[in-house]
């Protein structure tokens, strides 16, 4: 699916130049807690990060396990997420407890909004959330 795609692309896979950093081997989480809304980006060294994972009874190396937990910085609460890569570090699934992925974009137009604290003629407006941050 399409969301995929974007979120790959977001966080710099499929050999386009990031910007963001400059190092090749990392890769950028945007991630949304579900409780509080808040979002959260992560930087990850997929060079030394991932945990090797290795044949049965053999020392091929067969993929790599990205185990995580993100906290956000307003409800403070754990989102734990695992990343399973194959053996050349090709994304081969992700999951998340208590939060979603987002895209780049999703992060940065949650954090603008947020810094604007308004919100004015974006076109989403009345939603019925009560911002009480300051
Ligand atoms: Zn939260």
């Amino acid at each position: 699916m399409g969301v995929w795609d974007a979120i790959k692309v977001a966080l710099g896979f499929g050999g386009a130049a990031g910007g963001e950093g400059g190092d090749r081997n990392a890769m950028y989480l945007y991630v949304r807690c579900t409780r509080c809304k808040d979002v959260v980006r992560v930087r990850v060294n997929l060079a030394n990060e991932p945990a090797q994972e290795f044949a049965e009874g053999g020392d091929t190396v067969i993929g790599y396990t990205l185990n995580k937990t993100i906290v956000d910085s307003k409800c403070f609460r754990p989102i734990p997420l695992t990343i399973r890569f194959d053996g050349r570090r090709r994304e081969q699934g992700r999951e998340i407890e208590g939060g979603e992925f987002v895209t780049r974009e999703e992060y940065e137009a949650t954090v603008a909004a947020r810094t604007r604290g308004g919100g004015a003629g974006s076109g989403e407006s009345g939603s019925g959330g009560s911002e009480t941050s300051p």
